[in-house]
């Protein structure tokens, strides 16, 4: 089972050397290192990669991170944490963020207790199909 990092590291000093780092993942970011969560992000390839955008943001500090054997992994986990810190989140969905984003071409399901973000998107895809005008058109 996965764990998020028990200690905080500081997000200036990312190492990209850290072989733990290079892997798919969750990170959270934090504004000081006793405050609440503030941000949450994945990164399907590299949370190295993900967090390294906002190492320059001078509103991130800190970060921890939870390292996933898959893509798929990585979103149900960022849907947890995402879920799970709408107080405290700056993309939290009251301050105009949105539900994580599925990996692209998976069909992986948010594991949130409740949450219809994915059957919207099965709507919308199912209605994509069903609207194809090269389906029947062809035959006319
Ligand atoms: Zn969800």
């Amino acid at each position: 089972m996965s764990k998020l990092s028990a200690v905080k590291g500081d997000l200036a000093k990312l190492d990209r050397h850290k072989l733990e780092l290079s892997r798919p993942g969750v990170f959270i970011l934090y504004k000081s290192n006793l405050g609440p969560p503030h941000y949450v992000g994945r990164d399907e390839v590299s949370m190295y990669l993900g967090m390294g955008e906002f190492r320059n943001n001078p509103d991130y500090k800190y970060y921890k991170f939870l390292p996933c054997k898959t893509g798929d992994d990585a979103y149900k986990w960022e849907c947890i944490y995402w879920h799970t810190g709408q107080n405290t989140l700056d993309n939290s969905a009251e301050r105009g963020g949105k539900h994580p984003k599925r990996p692209a071409g998976s069909t992986v399901k948010c594991p949130f207790p409740g949450c219809t973000a994915d059957h919207d998107l099965d709507i919308e895809i199912t209605a994509v199909v069903l609207d194809d005008p090269s389906e029947g058109s062809s035959e006319e």
